[in-house]
């Protein structure tokens, strides 16, 4: 019987009842990204019961010829703590978790976007910009899902003014007048919540997967 174990820093980002007493995480770690398993004794009420919003060690270990790894988990620090005290950042912190956990696959690393994880659950508490801090992590996200946006020049004419629109298709900057022709099909700068959940609409369409919830209430929210 050959056993695999892994061992890195990690997020707990995820869990999910699978009997009375275990429960089924995410976590996602700085060197293996996305990780799948069961946390033996999750769901039982104790002084170091795992919360999602913990930052700590992980380890992960699975028989080969088993589909389902086992986590050990060592938190350091509940992130969430204060982010709890503000419904908005919380739900900020949601949309993150649920994008990361239905996006990226499974055991490849994503250390960029795991470091800007940890600098938005850092920040958020104590920016008075938290939108603005979130917006950035999805840019950050975008970025590694293959759709960098570039906002410095025209991508048609090179020039650095009038940049007032984006393309859906590449990602880059429009300026007025080479945009003239096709002003509805791009999207409008500058770029807010609105313009990077059209990005992810094509990333959910691109892999068939349904818009993860938390971000899909975070736009209804947003729009009332
Ligand atoms: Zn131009």
């Amino acid at each position: 019987m050959f056993f695999m174990k892994l061992e890195s820093d990690g997020i707990l980002i995820s869990l999910r009842p699978f009997d009375e007493v275990n429960a089924v995480a995410v976590v996602f770690s700085r060197d293996y990204g996305i990780m799948r398993g069961v946390m033996r004794g999750a769901l039982v009420a104790k002084k170091d019961k795992p919360l999602v919003g913990q930052v700590g060690a992980v380890s992960w270990g699975a028989r080969l010829d088993t589909a389902m790894g086992v986590f050990h988990w060592e938190a350091e620090k509940n992130m969430a703590a204060l982010l709890m005290q503000n419904p908005k950042c919380l739900g900020f912190m949601n949309a993150a978790f649920d994008l990361i956990a239905n996006l990226l696959p499974e055991r490849e690393s994503y250390q960029k976007l795991y470091d800007a994880t940890l600098d938005l659950l850092r920040k958020m508490p104590v920016s008075n910009d938290a939108a603005g801090e979130y917006l950035n992590w999805e840019i950050c996200l975008l970025g590694e899902l293959g759709y960098a946006l570039d906002l410095t020049c025209c991508s048609g004419c090179g020039r650095r003014e009038n940049l007032n629109f984006l393309s859906p298709r590449t990602g880059r900057a429009v300026c007025d007048d080479c945009a003239a022709p096709y002003v509805s099909r791009l999207y409008r700068l500058p770029i807010d919540l609105g313009t990077t959940y059209k990005f992810l609409q094509n990333i959910c369409m691109a892999m068939d997967v349904k818009m993860p919830n938390f971000r899909a209430v975070l736009q209804t929210k947003k729009n009332n």
